[in-house]
């Protein structure tokens, strides 16, 4: 998506440790005009899905969500990251390991807002090793819903989150894939789709 890949170039930084800071435009302080035009680009590639819930993680995938959602005219979830350990069995619970903190948390999605019968696209802002991913569908797994897909605003391609959420069959659309990037240099190459 080119507004997307001008966007980055211009507002984005490069971090040590294979970080891209867009907090500029997406996690921190959000655009939502440019979140608007991400939302129907999502829309467009699943449009055929009948989607009818889309599931987020929080915080950072619940804007992007949101206004996605807008585009689909569903609802949306998100896991609850959670430090309790006795949870009743009114939700679906599975382990996700952070890549920005490098700790491992639990997230959670009450029963009553995912099941069989559900359509649901996983939405997140960025993917990286991939686990936050994993995670959610793993609650989609678990729930008897059916996973139709996930979109992606920012794939680092080289990490290994995207070919391992694509090697279980899972539709991933990502609309910007970073070949490399250059914390010296400042240089982010993107691949071509
Ligand atoms: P994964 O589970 O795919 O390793 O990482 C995905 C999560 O980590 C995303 O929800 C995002 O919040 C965060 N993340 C991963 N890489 C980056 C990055 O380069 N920049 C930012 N801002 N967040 C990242």
């Amino acid at each position: 998506m080119k507004l997307l890949e001008d966007r980055i170039r211009r507002d984005g930084v490069v971090k040590e440790g294979n970080v891209l800071k867009v907090d500029r435009f997406l996690n921190h302080q959000m655009d939502i005009e440019l979140f608007q035009e991400i939302g129907k680009e999502f829309k467009r590639r699943f449009a055929n899905e009948n989607v009818n819930k889309i599931l987020t993680i929080e915080a950072s995938g619940i804007g992007i969500a949101c206004i996605a959602a807008e585009s689909f005219h569903v609802p949306v979830v998100f896991a609850k990251k959670t430090q309790t350990k006795n949870i009743a069995g009114e939700v679906y619970t599975t382990q996700v390991e952070s890549f920005t903190h490098g700790r491992i948390y639990d997230i959670i999605v009450s029963k009553e807002f995912l099941g069989k019968g559900d359509r649901v696209l996983l939405i997140d802002d960025f993917l990286a090793n991939g686990k936050a991913l994993e995670g959610l569908a793993q609650l989609v797994q678990d729930s008897g819903a059916e996973l139709v897909g996930a979109g992606v605003v920012i794939e680092k391609g080289f990490q290994r989150g995207g070919d391992a959420i694509r090697a279980k069959g899972i539709h991933l659309e990502s609309l910007a894939i970073v070949e490399s990037m250059n914390d010296k240099t400042g240089e982010i190459v993107f691949r071509e789709q």
